[in-house]
Protein backbone atom coordinates (compact mmCIF):
# COMPACT_ATOMS: atom_id res chain seq x y z
CA UNK A 1 0.00 0.00 0.00
CA UNK A 2 1.20 3.16 -0.78
CA UNK A 3 2.47 5.65 2.05
CA UNK A 4 -0.74 7.98 2.74
CA UNK A 5 0.07 11.62 1.61
CA UNK A 6 1.58 14.28 4.18
CA UNK A 7 -0.49 17.53 4.43
CA UNK A 8 1.88 19.95 6.28
CA UNK A 9 -0.01 23.34 7.52
CA UNK A 10 2.77 26.23 8.63
CA UNK A 11 1.15 28.77 11.13
CA UNK A 12 -0.34 28.51 14.83
CA UNK A 13 -3.10 30.94 14.66
CA UNK A 14 -6.63 30.33 13.67
CA UNK A 15 -6.18 30.34 9.92
CA UNK A 16 -3.74 27.55 10.43
CA UNK A 17 -6.30 25.68 12.98
CA UNK A 18 -9.66 26.18 11.07
CA UNK A 19 -7.45 24.31 8.68
CA UNK A 20 -6.27 21.71 10.72
CA UNK A 21 -9.87 21.02 11.86
CA UNK A 22 -11.44 21.41 8.60
CA UNK A 23 -8.54 19.20 6.70
CA UNK A 24 -8.64 16.52 9.23
CA UNK A 25 -12.30 16.15 9.90
CA UNK A 26 -12.91 16.24 5.63
CA UNK A 27 -10.57 13.48 5.45
CA UNK A 28 -11.34 11.51 8.02
CA UNK A 29 -15.25 11.80 6.22
CA UNK A 30 -14.13 11.03 2.78
CA UNK A 31 -12.07 7.90 3.59
CA UNK A 32 -8.81 9.57 2.47
CA UNK A 33 -5.89 8.30 3.83
CA UNK A 34 -4.19 11.22 5.02
CA UNK A 35 -1.20 12.67 7.44
CA UNK A 36 -1.80 16.05 8.89
CA UNK A 37 1.28 18.08 10.50
CA UNK A 38 0.83 21.56 12.04
CA UNK A 39 4.32 23.60 12.43
CA UNK A 40 4.04 26.53 14.78
CA UNK A 41 6.02 28.65 15.98
CA UNK A 42 6.16 29.25 19.88
CA UNK A 43 8.69 32.22 19.28
CA UNK A 44 6.28 34.45 16.66
CA UNK A 45 2.89 35.68 18.36
CA UNK A 46 -0.20 35.44 16.51
CA UNK A 47 -2.08 38.57 15.89
CA UNK A 48 -4.54 38.71 18.22
CA UNK A 49 -6.83 41.80 18.91
CA UNK A 50 -10.07 41.09 19.51
CA UNK A 51 -11.84 39.53 16.73
CA UNK A 52 -15.53 39.55 15.09
CA UNK A 53 -16.59 36.87 13.05
CA UNK A 54 -19.83 36.31 10.84
CA UNK A 55 -22.34 34.03 10.96
CA UNK A 56 -20.36 31.76 8.86
CA UNK A 57 -18.45 31.20 12.36
CA UNK A 58 -21.59 29.45 13.54
CA UNK A 59 -21.91 27.56 10.20
CA UNK A 60 -19.03 25.85 10.91
CA UNK A 61 -19.54 25.14 14.50
CA UNK A 62 -22.46 23.25 13.53
CA UNK A 63 -21.18 21.78 10.04
CA UNK A 64 -18.30 19.98 11.87
CA UNK A 65 -20.83 19.28 15.69
CA UNK A 66 -19.54 21.68 17.77
CA UNK A 67 -21.20 22.49 20.86
CA UNK A 68 -21.13 26.08 20.52
CA UNK A 69 -22.34 26.63 24.76
CA UNK A 70 -18.86 24.64 25.09
CA UNK A 71 -17.19 27.40 22.69
CA UNK A 72 -18.79 30.25 24.69
CA UNK A 73 -17.23 28.67 27.90
CA UNK A 74 -13.86 28.01 26.63
CA UNK A 75 -12.96 31.22 24.82
CA UNK A 76 -15.17 33.52 26.03
CA UNK A 77 -16.67 34.21 23.08
CA UNK A 78 -19.93 36.79 23.33
CA UNK A 79 -22.71 37.38 20.72
CA UNK A 80 -22.18 39.33 17.71
CA UNK A 81 -25.73 40.06 16.20
CA UNK A 82 -24.44 42.64 13.73
CA UNK A 83 -22.21 45.96 13.29
CA UNK A 84 -23.27 49.38 14.60
CA UNK A 85 -21.70 51.88 12.38
CA UNK A 86 -21.37 55.32 13.85
CA UNK A 87 -20.82 58.46 12.25
CA UNK A 88 -19.94 56.85 8.85
CA UNK A 89 -22.68 58.63 6.57
CA UNK A 90 -22.32 62.00 8.61
CA UNK A 91 -21.32 62.53 12.42
CA UNK A 92 -24.26 61.87 14.82
CA UNK A 93 -25.47 59.47 12.69
CA UNK A 94 -25.86 55.28 13.29
CA UNK A 95 -26.99 52.54 11.97
CA UNK A 96 -26.58 48.91 12.00
CA UNK A 97 -26.15 46.03 10.33
CA UNK A 98 -27.89 43.08 11.66
CA UNK A 99 -26.61 40.14 10.26
CA UNK A 100 -29.82 37.90 10.25
CA UNK A 101 -32.48 37.62 7.23
CA UNK A 102 -35.80 37.60 7.55
CA UNK A 103 -36.76 36.31 4.45
CA UNK A 104 -35.55 33.03 5.53
CA UNK A 105 -38.27 32.58 7.78
CA UNK A 106 -40.98 33.47 5.32
CA UNK A 107 -42.50 31.81 2.85
CA UNK A 108 -42.45 33.96 -0.14
CA UNK A 109 -45.61 34.58 -2.37
CA UNK A 110 -45.51 33.06 -6.16
CA UNK A 111 -43.81 35.34 -7.94
CA UNK A 112 -42.05 37.35 -5.53
CA UNK A 113 -38.29 38.02 -6.42
CA UNK A 114 -35.57 37.59 -3.68
CA UNK A 115 -34.96 40.51 -1.75
CA UNK A 116 -38.81 41.80 -2.23
CA UNK A 117 -38.83 42.13 1.77
CA UNK A 118 -36.12 44.60 1.66
CA UNK A 119 -37.72 46.13 -1.73
CA UNK A 120 -40.88 46.97 0.03
CA UNK A 121 -39.05 48.53 3.78
CA UNK A 122 -37.02 50.77 1.42
CA UNK A 123 -40.10 51.86 -1.34
CA UNK A 124 -42.63 52.56 2.50
CA UNK A 125 -39.69 54.57 3.96
CA UNK A 126 -39.11 52.01 6.70
CA UNK A 127 -35.82 51.48 8.09
CA UNK A 128 -34.90 47.82 6.59
CA UNK A 129 -33.04 47.24 9.96
CA UNK A 130 -36.60 47.28 11.39
CA UNK A 131 -38.13 44.15 10.42
CA UNK A 132 -34.78 42.12 11.63
CA UNK A 133 -35.26 40.18 15.19
CA UNK A 134 -31.71 41.26 15.14
CA UNK A 135 -32.29 45.09 14.96
CA UNK A 136 -34.78 45.35 18.32
CA UNK A 137 -31.61 42.95 19.90
CA UNK A 138 -29.00 44.92 18.43
CA UNK A 139 -30.34 48.83 20.13
CA UNK A 140 -31.09 46.91 23.39
CA UNK A 141 -27.83 44.91 23.65
CA UNK A 142 -29.94 41.45 24.10
CA UNK A 143 -29.22 37.79 23.28
CA UNK A 144 -31.22 35.57 20.92
CA UNK A 145 -32.43 33.64 23.34
CA UNK A 146 -35.06 33.79 26.27
CA UNK A 147 -35.40 31.70 29.61
CA UNK A 148 -38.12 28.76 29.88
CA UNK A 149 -40.09 28.82 33.13
CA UNK A 150 -38.00 25.43 33.88
CA UNK A 151 -34.55 28.19 33.46
CA UNK A 152 -33.82 26.69 30.18
CA UNK A 153 -33.16 28.55 27.10
CA UNK A 154 -34.84 28.71 23.94
CA UNK A 155 -33.77 30.50 20.84
CA UNK A 156 -35.91 33.46 19.81
CA UNK A 157 -35.49 32.42 15.85
CA UNK A 158 -33.63 29.92 13.79
CA UNK A 159 -30.90 32.75 12.22
CA UNK A 160 -27.00 32.19 12.48
CA UNK A 161 -25.42 34.69 14.67
CA UNK A 162 -22.02 35.56 15.47
CA UNK A 163 -19.22 35.08 17.74
CA UNK A 164 -16.51 38.33 19.47
CA UNK A 165 -13.73 36.29 20.59
CA UNK A 166 -10.03 36.45 21.29
CA UNK A 167 -8.67 34.10 18.29
CA UNK A 168 -5.50 32.79 20.70
CA UNK A 169 -8.19 31.17 22.48
CA UNK A 170 -10.28 29.72 19.35
CA UNK A 171 -6.88 28.42 18.09
CA UNK A 172 -6.56 26.25 21.39
CA UNK A 173 -10.39 25.22 21.10
CA UNK A 174 -9.85 23.63 17.74
CA UNK A 175 -6.18 22.22 18.34
CA UNK A 176 -7.69 19.90 21.32
CA UNK A 177 -10.65 18.91 19.01
CA UNK A 178 -8.52 18.36 15.86
CA UNK A 179 -7.46 14.32 15.83
CA UNK A 180 -4.35 12.67 15.13
CA UNK A 181 -2.27 15.99 14.07
CA UNK A 182 1.51 15.80 14.71
CA UNK A 183 2.27 19.09 15.73
CA UNK A 184 6.04 20.48 15.53
CA UNK A 185 6.89 23.48 17.17
CA UNK A 186 9.79 25.13 14.89
CA UNK A 187 10.23 27.87 12.88
CA UNK A 188 10.26 27.35 9.15
CA UNK A 189 13.74 28.78 7.83
CA UNK A 190 13.54 28.00 4.45
CA UNK A 191 12.04 24.66 1.85
CA UNK A 192 13.39 22.87 -0.65
CA UNK A 193 12.17 22.56 -4.15
CA UNK A 194 11.66 19.56 -6.58
CA UNK A 195 14.02 20.64 -9.47
CA UNK A 196 11.03 19.08 -11.96
CA UNK A 197 7.86 20.30 -10.94
CA UNK A 198 8.91 23.51 -8.60
CA UNK A 199 6.87 22.34 -5.75
CA UNK A 200 7.80 22.47 -2.23
CA UNK A 201 9.16 19.06 -1.44
CA UNK A 202 10.23 19.46 2.51
CA UNK A 203 10.39 22.42 5.06
CA UNK A 204 13.63 23.36 6.41
CA UNK A 205 13.52 24.20 10.05
CA UNK A 206 15.28 26.78 12.10
CA UNK A 207 17.12 23.75 13.59
CA UNK A 208 18.28 22.11 10.45
CA UNK A 209 15.67 19.44 10.73
CA UNK A 210 13.54 18.94 7.30
CA UNK A 211 9.90 17.88 7.23
CA UNK A 212 9.10 16.51 3.81
CA UNK A 213 5.69 16.71 2.48
CA UNK A 214 3.49 16.24 -0.07
CA UNK A 215 0.95 19.54 0.21
CA UNK A 216 1.12 22.81 2.47
CA UNK A 217 -0.68 25.01 3.95
CA UNK A 218 0.99 28.67 4.07
CA UNK A 219 -0.70 30.11 7.20
CA UNK A 220 2.04 31.73 8.76
CA UNK A 221 0.27 35.29 8.97
CA UNK A 222 1.62 38.69 7.18
CA UNK A 223 5.23 36.98 7.01
CA UNK A 224 3.83 34.76 4.37
CA UNK A 225 6.63 32.43 4.69
CA UNK A 226 5.97 30.05 2.01
CA UNK A 227 3.70 31.48 -0.72
CA UNK A 228 5.83 35.21 -0.78
CA UNK A 229 9.22 34.24 0.57
CA UNK A 230 9.81 31.23 -1.38
CA UNK A 231 7.40 30.87 -4.12
CA UNK A 232 7.28 34.99 -5.04
CA UNK A 233 3.40 34.82 -5.07
CA UNK A 234 2.68 38.07 -7.05
CA UNK A 235 0.14 40.76 -4.65
CA UNK A 236 -2.62 42.40 -5.41
CA UNK A 237 -2.85 45.63 -3.56
CA UNK A 238 -6.39 47.34 -2.68
CA UNK A 239 -4.13 50.53 -1.23
CA UNK A 240 -5.55 52.79 -3.76
CA UNK A 241 -9.50 52.16 -2.84
CA UNK A 242 -9.22 50.93 0.85
CA UNK A 243 -7.25 53.79 2.23
CA UNK A 244 -6.27 52.48 6.31
CA UNK A 245 -2.71 50.77 6.51
CA UNK A 246 -1.94 50.88 10.40
CA UNK A 247 -3.52 49.70 13.55
CA UNK A 248 -3.31 50.96 16.81
CA UNK A 249 -4.75 48.56 19.01
CA UNK A 250 -5.62 48.87 22.57
CA UNK A 251 -8.07 47.07 25.44
CA UNK A 252 -11.05 48.47 27.43
CA UNK A 253 -12.01 46.30 30.50
CA UNK A 254 -15.83 45.05 31.27
CA UNK A 255 -16.79 45.72 34.59
CA UNK A 256 -18.56 43.59 36.67
CA UNK A 257 -22.56 44.08 36.26
CA UNK A 258 -21.81 46.20 33.33
CA UNK A 259 -24.22 45.29 30.11
CA UNK A 260 -22.09 44.00 27.21
CA UNK A 261 -22.54 45.06 23.80
CA UNK A 262 -23.59 42.52 21.17
CA UNK A 263 -22.46 44.48 18.33
CA UNK A 264 -18.90 45.25 16.93
CA UNK A 265 -18.34 49.09 17.08
CA UNK A 266 -17.33 50.43 13.88
CA UNK A 267 -17.00 54.63 14.58
CA UNK A 268 -15.40 56.60 12.20
CA UNK A 269 -12.96 59.18 13.27
CA UNK A 270 -10.74 61.51 11.72
CA UNK A 271 -8.38 59.41 9.60
CA UNK A 272 -10.21 55.69 9.76
CA UNK A 273 -12.42 54.40 12.54
CA UNK A 274 -11.99 52.75 15.60
CA UNK A 275 -13.07 49.58 16.39
CA UNK A 276 -14.47 47.98 19.68
CA UNK A 277 -14.80 44.14 19.72
CA UNK A 278 -16.17 42.71 23.52
CA UNK A 279 -15.12 39.15 24.84
CA UNK A 280 -16.61 38.34 27.96
CA UNK A 281 -13.76 40.42 30.37
CA UNK A 282 -12.75 42.99 28.21
CA UNK A 283 -13.39 45.15 25.05
CA UNK A 284 -10.90 44.26 22.42
CA UNK A 285 -10.51 47.86 20.53
CA UNK A 286 -8.07 49.34 17.60
CA UNK A 287 -7.61 52.48 15.79
CA UNK A 288 -7.88 51.81 12.02
CA UNK A 289 -6.11 54.79 9.96
CA UNK A 290 -4.60 55.97 7.34
CA UNK A 291 -1.02 57.48 8.14
CA UNK A 292 -0.72 59.67 5.03
CA UNK A 293 -3.05 61.82 6.77
CA UNK A 294 -2.48 60.86 10.48
CA UNK A 295 1.17 60.24 12.70
CA UNK A 296 1.08 57.17 15.30
CA UNK A 297 1.31 59.52 18.22
CA UNK A 298 -1.82 62.07 16.85
CA UNK A 299 -4.06 58.41 16.38
CA UNK A 300 -3.33 57.94 19.75
CA UNK A 301 -4.41 61.64 20.86
CA UNK A 302 -7.50 61.48 18.78
CA UNK A 303 -8.62 58.18 20.66
CA UNK A 304 -7.92 59.24 23.81
CA UNK A 305 -9.79 62.79 23.47
CA UNK A 306 -13.00 60.71 21.61
CA UNK A 307 -13.15 58.07 25.08
CA UNK A 308 -12.05 61.09 27.39
CA UNK A 309 -9.02 58.63 28.95
CA UNK A 310 -5.76 57.35 28.42
CA UNK A 311 -5.39 54.30 26.48
CA UNK A 312 -2.05 52.28 26.68
CA UNK A 313 -1.13 51.01 23.60
CA UNK A 314 -0.59 47.51 22.60
CA UNK A 315 1.70 47.76 19.54
CA UNK A 316 1.42 49.39 15.99
CA UNK A 317 0.47 47.04 13.25
CA UNK A 318 1.59 48.03 10.21
CA UNK A 319 -0.76 46.29 6.85
CA UNK A 320 -0.74 45.88 3.42
CA UNK A 321 -4.62 45.54 2.12
CA UNK A 322 -5.19 42.82 -0.81
CA UNK A 323 -5.04 39.72 -1.37
CA UNK A 324 -2.43 37.11 -3.85
CA UNK A 325 -3.43 36.83 -7.50
CA UNK A 326 -3.15 33.29 -6.78
CA UNK A 327 -3.73 31.31 -3.32
CA UNK A 328 -2.78 28.68 -4.98
CA UNK A 329 0.19 27.63 -6.39
CA UNK A 330 2.08 24.00 -6.98
CA UNK A 331 1.52 22.23 -3.89
CA UNK A 332 0.96 24.95 -1.38
CA UNK A 333 -2.33 26.76 -0.91
CA UNK A 334 -2.38 30.17 1.25
CA UNK A 335 -4.42 31.04 3.99
CA UNK A 336 -5.71 33.44 6.56
CA UNK A 337 -3.34 36.62 6.52
CA UNK A 338 -1.13 35.20 4.65
CA UNK A 339 -3.61 35.23 1.22
CA UNK A 340 -5.52 38.54 2.16
CA UNK A 341 -6.39 41.28 4.41
CA UNK A 342 -8.76 43.87 4.13
CA UNK A 343 -9.11 46.17 7.19
CA UNK A 344 -11.40 44.71 9.64
CA UNK A 345 -15.01 46.35 8.94
CA UNK A 346 -16.72 43.75 7.74
CA UNK A 347 -15.03 41.19 10.10
CA UNK A 348 -14.20 39.23 6.58
CA UNK A 349 -10.44 37.40 7.28
CA UNK A 350 -11.97 34.25 9.70
CA UNK A 351 -14.38 34.03 7.93
CA UNK A 352 -12.91 33.88 4.32
CA UNK A 353 -10.23 31.69 6.09
CA UNK A 354 -13.41 29.12 6.98
CA UNK A 355 -15.07 29.58 3.31
CA UNK A 356 -11.85 28.79 1.48
CA UNK A 357 -11.62 25.96 3.22
CA UNK A 358 -14.47 24.70 3.05
CA UNK A 359 -14.41 25.14 -0.47
CA UNK A 360 -10.93 23.39 -0.73
CA UNK A 361 -12.48 20.06 1.54
CA UNK A 362 -15.11 19.69 -0.45
CA UNK A 363 -13.96 19.90 -4.11
CA UNK A 364 -10.71 19.83 -3.97
CA UNK A 365 -8.82 17.50 -1.47
CA UNK A 366 -7.58 14.47 -2.14
CA UNK A 367 -4.23 13.03 -2.91
CA UNK A 368 -2.13 15.93 -3.98
CA UNK A 369 -0.46 13.58 -6.86
CA UNK A 370 -4.41 13.91 -8.71
CA UNK A 371 -4.68 17.84 -7.90
CA UNK A 372 -4.55 19.47 -11.21
CA UNK A 373 -3.88 22.82 -12.42
CA UNK A 374 -7.37 22.83 -13.54
CA UNK A 375 -8.56 22.73 -9.85
CA UNK A 376 -5.97 25.29 -8.78
CA UNK A 377 -7.27 27.50 -11.59
CA UNK A 378 -11.05 27.11 -10.10
CA UNK A 379 -9.92 27.55 -6.97
CA UNK A 380 -7.94 31.18 -7.08
CA UNK A 381 -11.13 32.08 -9.77
CA UNK A 382 -13.63 31.64 -6.68
CA UNK A 383 -11.28 32.67 -3.90
CA UNK A 384 -10.11 36.13 -5.99
CA UNK A 385 -13.52 36.94 -7.08
CA UNK A 386 -14.74 36.55 -3.18
CA UNK A 387 -12.45 38.81 -1.98
CA UNK A 388 -12.73 40.87 -4.30
CA UNK A 389 -16.30 41.20 -3.11
CA UNK A 390 -15.13 41.43 0.32
CA UNK A 391 -13.08 44.88 -1.19
CA UNK A 392 -16.30 46.24 -3.04
CA UNK A 393 -18.58 45.92 -0.09
CA UNK A 394 -16.13 47.16 2.27
CA UNK A 395 -15.23 50.32 -0.07
CA UNK A 396 -18.91 50.94 -0.57
CA UNK A 397 -19.04 52.00 3.43
CA UNK A 398 -17.12 54.90 2.38
CA UNK A 399 -19.55 56.03 0.21
CA UNK A 400 -20.52 59.00 2.80
CA UNK A 401 -21.45 62.53 3.26
CA UNK A 402 -19.01 63.45 5.22
CA UNK A 403 -16.31 65.88 4.47
CA UNK A 404 -15.04 67.39 7.40
CA UNK A 405 -11.52 65.76 7.03
CA UNK A 406 -8.67 65.73 4.53
CA UNK A 407 -8.91 61.91 5.04
CA UNK A 408 -12.89 61.78 4.58
CA UNK A 409 -12.36 64.50 1.42
CA UNK A 410 -9.43 62.33 -0.14
CA UNK A 411 -11.74 59.05 0.26
CA UNK A 412 -14.88 61.09 -1.58
CA UNK A 413 -12.70 62.19 -4.09
CA UNK A 414 -10.24 59.43 -4.79
CA UNK A 415 -10.69 56.19 -3.34
CA UNK A 416 -13.72 54.58 -4.83
CA UNK A 417 -13.44 51.52 -7.01
CA UNK A 418 -14.89 51.71 -10.65
CA UNK A 419 -16.58 48.59 -9.39
CA UNK A 420 -18.38 50.29 -6.23
CA UNK A 421 -19.10 52.92 -8.73
CA UNK A 422 -20.81 50.01 -10.97
CA UNK A 423 -22.81 48.36 -8.54
CA UNK A 424 -24.04 51.33 -7.11
CA UNK A 425 -24.71 52.62 -10.66
CA UNK A 426 -26.56 48.93 -11.28
CA UNK A 427 -28.84 49.34 -7.97
CA UNK A 428 -30.56 53.02 -9.04
CA UNK A 429 -31.61 51.56 -11.97
CA UNK A 430 -32.75 48.04 -10.28
CA UNK A 431 -33.10 47.32 -6.67
CA UNK A 432 -30.01 44.97 -5.14
CA UNK A 433 -30.91 41.40 -5.87
CA UNK A 434 -29.36 37.97 -4.19
CA UNK A 435 -29.03 37.33 -8.20
CA UNK A 436 -26.36 39.40 -8.23
CA UNK A 437 -24.50 37.58 -6.59
CA UNK A 438 -24.25 34.58 -8.78
CA UNK A 439 -23.77 31.56 -6.28
CA UNK A 440 -19.71 30.81 -7.16
CA UNK A 441 -19.26 29.21 -4.06
CA UNK A 442 -21.52 26.42 -4.37
CA UNK A 443 -23.97 27.49 -1.49
CA UNK A 444 -21.51 28.57 1.59
CA UNK A 445 -21.38 31.47 3.12
CA UNK A 446 -21.46 34.96 1.16
CA UNK A 447 -21.77 38.81 1.80
CA UNK A 448 -24.72 38.81 -0.33
CA UNK A 449 -28.18 40.95 -0.77
CA UNK A 450 -28.47 40.17 3.26
CA UNK A 451 -25.06 42.43 4.28
CA UNK A 452 -25.91 44.83 1.71
CA UNK A 453 -29.29 46.21 2.14
CA UNK A 454 -28.87 47.44 5.70
CA UNK A 455 -25.52 48.87 4.88
CA UNK A 456 -26.75 50.26 1.64
CA UNK A 457 -29.88 51.80 4.00
CA UNK A 458 -28.06 52.74 6.63
CA UNK A 459 -25.98 55.27 4.06
CA UNK A 460 -28.92 56.28 2.15
CA UNK A 461 -28.04 54.93 -0.83
CA UNK A 462 -31.01 52.97 -2.08
CA UNK A 463 -33.26 54.91 -4.22
CA UNK A 464 -36.81 55.11 -2.75
CA UNK A 465 -38.70 55.94 -5.86
CA UNK A 466 -36.99 53.10 -7.65
CA UNK A 467 -38.22 50.75 -4.61
CA UNK A 468 -42.01 51.94 -5.46
CA UNK A 469 -41.94 51.55 -9.14
CA UNK A 470 -40.49 48.30 -8.75
CA UNK A 471 -43.38 47.00 -5.75
CA UNK A 472 -45.97 48.63 -8.19
CA UNK A 473 -45.53 46.36 -10.50
CA UNK A 474 -46.27 43.40 -8.26
CA UNK A 475 -49.68 44.77 -6.23
CA UNK A 476 -50.28 41.13 -4.67
CA UNK A 477 -46.32 40.64 -3.51
CA UNK A 478 -46.72 44.34 -2.21
CA UNK A 479 -49.70 43.60 -0.21
CA UNK A 480 -48.19 40.60 1.42
CA UNK A 481 -44.87 42.29 2.36
CA UNK A 482 -46.81 45.49 3.73
CA UNK A 483 -48.46 42.43 6.14
CA UNK A 484 -45.48 40.68 6.41
CA UNK A 485 -43.13 43.34 6.96
CA UNK A 486 -45.19 45.28 9.94
CA UNK A 487 -46.06 41.44 11.30
CA UNK A 488 -42.09 40.90 11.59
CA UNK A 489 -41.24 44.61 13.30
CA UNK A 490 -43.96 44.40 15.77
CA UNK A 491 -43.10 40.23 16.55
CA UNK A 492 -39.29 41.25 17.12
CA UNK A 493 -39.70 44.24 19.04
CA UNK A 494 -42.13 41.99 21.46
CA UNK A 495 -39.60 39.46 21.34
CA UNK A 496 -36.43 42.14 22.19
CA UNK A 497 -38.87 42.40 25.30
CA UNK A 498 -38.55 38.75 26.46
CA UNK A 499 -34.61 38.41 25.07
CA UNK A 500 -32.36 37.56 27.91
CA UNK A 501 -29.54 40.39 28.83
CA UNK A 502 -25.93 39.94 27.01
CA UNK A 503 -24.36 39.73 30.27
CA UNK A 504 -27.04 37.74 31.84
CA UNK A 505 -26.98 34.89 28.97
CA UNK A 506 -22.87 34.74 29.44
CA UNK A 507 -23.52 34.38 33.16
CA UNK A 508 -26.01 31.65 32.28
CA UNK A 509 -23.85 29.56 29.94
CA UNK A 510 -20.84 29.89 32.14
CA UNK A 511 -22.87 28.40 35.29
CA UNK A 512 -24.72 25.49 33.16
CA UNK A 513 -22.66 22.71 31.34
C1 LIG B 1 -5.93 45.14 13.25
C2 LIG B 1 -6.58 43.84 12.91
C3 LIG B 1 -7.89 43.61 13.23
C4 LIG B 1 -8.52 42.40 12.88
N1 LIG B 1 -9.85 42.19 13.17
C5 LIG B 1 -10.46 41.09 12.71
C6 LIG B 1 -11.84 40.87 12.90
O1 LIG B 1 -12.53 41.63 13.56
N2 LIG B 1 -12.41 39.76 12.34
C7 LIG B 1 -11.69 38.87 11.62
O2 LIG B 1 -12.25 37.91 11.10
N3 LIG B 1 -10.37 39.02 11.48
C8 LIG B 1 -9.75 40.11 11.98
N4 LIG B 1 -8.41 40.25 11.79
C9 LIG B 1 -7.69 39.19 11.12
C10 LIG B 1 -7.53 38.00 12.08
O3 LIG B 1 -6.80 38.42 13.22
C11 LIG B 1 -6.82 36.87 11.36
O4 LIG B 1 -7.54 36.49 10.22
C12 LIG B 1 -6.73 35.63 12.22
O5 LIG B 1 -6.26 35.91 13.51
C13 LIG B 1 -5.88 34.60 11.56
O6 LIG B 1 -4.56 35.03 11.50
P1 LIG B 1 -3.49 34.02 10.88
O7 LIG B 1 -3.63 32.72 11.55
O8 LIG B 1 -3.59 34.06 9.42
O9 LIG B 1 -2.11 34.72 11.26
P2 LIG B 1 -1.39 34.91 12.68
O10 LIG B 1 -2.33 35.02 13.81
O11 LIG B 1 -0.40 36.01 12.49
O12 LIG B 1 -0.61 33.55 12.88
C14 LIG B 1 0.54 33.25 12.14
C15 LIG B 1 1.17 32.01 12.73
O13 LIG B 1 2.22 31.61 11.90
C16 LIG B 1 3.33 31.29 12.69
N5 LIG B 1 4.52 31.53 11.88
C17 LIG B 1 4.85 32.67 11.22
N6 LIG B 1 6.00 32.50 10.55
C18 LIG B 1 6.39 31.24 10.79
C19 LIG B 1 7.50 30.46 10.38
N7 LIG B 1 8.45 30.95 9.58
N8 LIG B 1 7.60 29.19 10.83
C20 LIG B 1 6.65 28.66 11.65
N9 LIG B 1 5.58 29.35 12.05
C21 LIG B 1 5.46 30.61 11.63
C22 LIG B 1 3.24 32.16 13.93
O14 LIG B 1 3.91 31.56 15.03
C23 LIG B 1 1.73 32.18 14.13
O15 LIG B 1 1.36 31.08 14.91
C24 LIG B 1 -7.77 41.42 12.19
C25 LIG B 1 -6.42 41.63 11.93
C26 LIG B 1 -5.81 42.82 12.29
C27 LIG B 1 -4.37 43.02 11.95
Amino acid sequence: MPDAPHFVIVGGGTAAWIAAFIFQDSARRSGLNARISVVESSKIPTVGVGEASTAAFRVFLQHFGINEFEFFRETGATFKLGIRHQDWRRKGYTYYGPIDDPHQVVAPPRGAPSDYLNVYSVSAGRKVQDMHLFGPLLERKKAPYAKKADGSLIPLGPFHYAFHFDQALVGKFLKARSAGIAIVDAIVAGVERDAETGHIAALVLDDGQKLAGDFFVDATGFRKQLIVRELNAPWLSYAKELPVNRALPFWLDIKPGEEIANYTLAWAQEAGWMWQIPTQTRYGCGYVYSDEFKTPEEAKQEVERVLGREIDTRGDIRFQIGRLEKAWIGNCLAVGLASSFLEPLESTSIHGTIVQMMLFAGRYLRNPAEMTEADRDDYNARVGRQVDDFRTFVNTHYVVERDDTPFWRNVRAERLHQETRARLAHWRTEMPRREHFNGFLFGLPHIETQLHYPVLDGLGLLDRELAKREMGEQPEVRAFARKTVESLTKEYKLAATKALGHAEFLEHVRNHS
